[in-house]
């Protein structure tokens, strides 16, 4: 790998799946210049989706953030690019959508700051913690 390129993680959330917008947030992730290296649909359960985001345990939004990412299939991604972790929160905007920029992942298809389409990691650190959370080390391939 490129000593430049990065790895982050995202999950197209239970929204994303119901509102078939798989493909349209796909397009936009890979129109961006992000290599997708691991995919896969799965459903989280109340107890793996607490301890993904197990970080906000004590926020008061947690029930309701866990109880929406078991909600329903979700696909998660192993994304690769220069500058990942970054140019993919500044793709997918501001977590509460009314206040992401135009043209935003979250401002175009998100319709609330709970049920926002899409995670994206917040450091290098966590998304490979993240990654290897959803993916064992033969499912993600690099493309060449
Ligand atoms: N969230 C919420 N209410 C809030 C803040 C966050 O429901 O006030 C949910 C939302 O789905 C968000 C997730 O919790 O994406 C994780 O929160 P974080 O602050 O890490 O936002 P993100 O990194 O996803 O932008
Ligand atoms: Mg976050």
């Amino acid at each position: 790998m490129n000593l430049s390129m990065e790895r982050t993680l995202t999950i197209l959330k239970p929204d994303c799946v119901r509102k078939q917008l798989i493909g349209a947030v796909t397009d936009k992730i890979e129109r961006a210049g992000f290599r997708i290296v691991a995919m896969k649909k799965t459903r989280l359960t109340k107890q793996t989706a607490g301890a993904f985001y197990a970080v906000h345990s004590e926020r008061p939004f947690y029930g309701e953030l866990v109880d929406f990412m078991s909600s329903g299939p979700c696909v998660p991604m192993i994304l690769e690019k220069e500058n990942a972790v970054a140019d993919f929160r500044t793709l997918i905007g501001a977590t509460d959508p009314a206040q992401a920029d135009a043209g935003t992942i979250r401002q175009l298809f998100a319709d609330s700051k709970g049920e926002n389409i899409v995670h994206g990691s917040d450091s290098a650190e966590n998304a490979a913690i993240e990654g290897a959370f959803f993916f064992a080390a033969e499912e993600v391939v690099r493309v060449d």
